[in-house]
């Protein structure tokens, strides 16, 4: 075995417990002669000195080793973690680059620009962010049996990349993270169930086209704002759209309401990103606004993540909470405002578990067992929990039919519907005609319908007529009882 990660380079007082268990347990997998091993920390696992330390361990014992990442964009700030680590020997792979050093013995490279390069020699190539499972990797791991690789990732879930990858490594959980005080405590809130049924999927997840569609309705966009005037206490947030445009327009909505607001993707060039994260470091900007594929790269001090953008990838809905765990002086916690149904339909990122990594074959489809602990709502404070005592109220929940508990966790027997399922096409649409006939009766706008509707189904309307139609007494009387139940609320909170 090539011994990789002992030698003079251990410096075990700056590593913290869970960085030197990494070390230790990829060692030991090495040591078992697997020679492709995939580390899973999560985001401020601290994954750059975990690396730093490893390639110290393989140039002291003469390695040349090439560390992958996945954008050019991340390559300085590769480069300076790991000379802050000190390590000095480095050189860059990329076209123009002023450290360009092909003698170097640690070679820094974005997986595009070794797509188009004679590959140097190494005895280890470390992969970064291994599960968006780079073309040009794979054909490296299949061609040089000789070099071992290390892969890292939060979220080492892809599909088929257990069969490249011999072991997972796994030297914490986000869960420990955040009870060990190296990443924010959260709360999470899913004010909307967007109405997904009949939305195309592609691969896994939604079609975005189809996903912009329904997240653009008028209703579920001023819920976005509304939500965040309401509870978002004015912290420094980052919002995901589900595109550009849609993320666009969610700005423009936010801008109306008198919140300054910024853009940034993978596109954005460095200069006017530095130019935005200070102003949204100084307070200048409260919410940025961006897209889910932007999952990496922006580690500015968030904590308020707004979820638009409905996901089916546990991977991709990890990373984008992932984004906010940072623990920021001054806002130790995260408030999630799940707007996509997200956590309800993955879990919270806490309860999300693999131990294994995925043998499914090419063509294959991935069997995927749904996380076993789906949170749902608070009655009293509607904070996203599982198990039976909310641990943000205190409130109990109380077992109903077709649930049990396992564990003290309350486990659905039967899957997850939203309510709007359960009623016919027909029935949504007879209620939100009678809804906007009484909107027009009483004068209201068309939103107050939109309202009603989603009282009753949980969703905002999509795809429906609004032809009105007079509200039967069944509609009356339902309506009556929102209206009293809204005033003695009212009453409740006046004494
Ligand atoms: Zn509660």
């Amino acid at each position: 075995m090539l011994d990789l990660l002992t030698g003079q380079s251990a410096k075990p007082k700056t590593l913290r417990p869970h960085q030197a268990r990494a070390i230790e347990a990829i060692r030991q997998s090495l040591g078992k002669g697997n020679r492709r091993v995939v580390c899973q920390g999560p985001t401020g696992f601290g994954k750059t000195l975990t690396a730093a330390k490893v390639i110290e361990g393989a140039l002291a014992k003469g390695n040349r080793v090439i560390f992958t990442a996945p954008a050019v964009s991340l390559i300085d700030q590769t480069v300076s973690a790991f000379e802050n680590e000190g390590i000095r020997d480095i050189g860059v792979m990329q076209a123009n680059h002023p450290r360009t050093d092909a003698l170097a013995r640690v070679q820094v490279a974005s997986v595009q620009t070794l797509a188009r390069r004679e590959i140097p020699e190494a005895s280890l190539i470390i992969v970064d962010e291994c599960h968006l499972r780079a073309k040009v990797i794979e054909e490296l791991m299949d061609s040089r049996e000789d070099v071992f690789f290390i892969g890292l990732s939060a979220t080492p879930w892809a599909k088929g990349m257990g069969r490249r990858w011999q072991d997972l490594v796994i030297p914490c959980t986000i869960g420990e993270l955040i009870e060990a005080g190296y990443l924010s405590q959260f709360t999470a809130y899913a004010p909307d169930v967007p109405d997904m049924t009949g939305v195309k999927v592609s691969k896994g997840d939604y079609a975005e086209g189809d996903a912009a569609e329904v997240m653009q309705g008028n209703a579920l966009m001023a819920s976005v704002v509304d939500t965040w005037l309401g509870k978002g206490q004015n912290r420094p947030t980052l919002l995901f759209g589900v595109n550009r445009a849609h993320a666009k327009a969610l700005s423009e909505e936010f801008e109306r309401a008198g919140v300054a607001t910024a853009y940034v993707d993978a596109f954005t060039d460095t200069v006017e990103r530095s130019i935005i994260e200070r102003r949204f470091r100084s307070g200048e900007v409260k919410v940025a606004c961006s897209v889910r594929t932007l999952t990496t790269g922006v580690d500015w001090p968030v904590s308020c993540i707004i979820d638009a953008a409905p996901t089916k990838s546990e991977m991709l809905h990890v990373q984008k909470i992932g984004r906010g765990l940072r623990v920021n002086p001054g806002t130790e916690d995260l408030l999630i405002l799940d707007h996509a149904g997200n956590s309800l339909r993955n879990g919270l990122v806490t309860d999300i578990e693999h131990h294994t990594l995925d043998k499914t074959a090419p063509g294959e489809r991935q069997e995927r067992k749904p996380s076993e602990k789906l949170p749902r709502e608070c009655a009293n404070c509607a904070a996203l929990h599982t198990g039976l005592t909310c641990p943000f109220c205190g409130h109990e929940r109380k077992p109903v039919a077709g649930v049990e508990t396992v564990d003290g966790e309350l486990v659905e027997l039967t899957p997850k519907r939203a309510k709007s399922e359960k009623a016919t096409r027909e029935e949504k649409q007879s209620v939100y005609s009678m809804a906007l006939w009484m909107a027009d009766q009483r004068g209201y706008k068309p939103g107050w319908a939109a309202n009603k509707y989603r009282e009753k189904f949980g969703v905002w309307p999509r795809g429906l007529s609004d032809e009105r139609r007079p509200a039967d007494q069944g509609f009356l009387n339902w309506e009556k009882s929102r209206r009293i139940a809204w005033a003695k609320s009212k009453q409740k909170g006046a004494s």
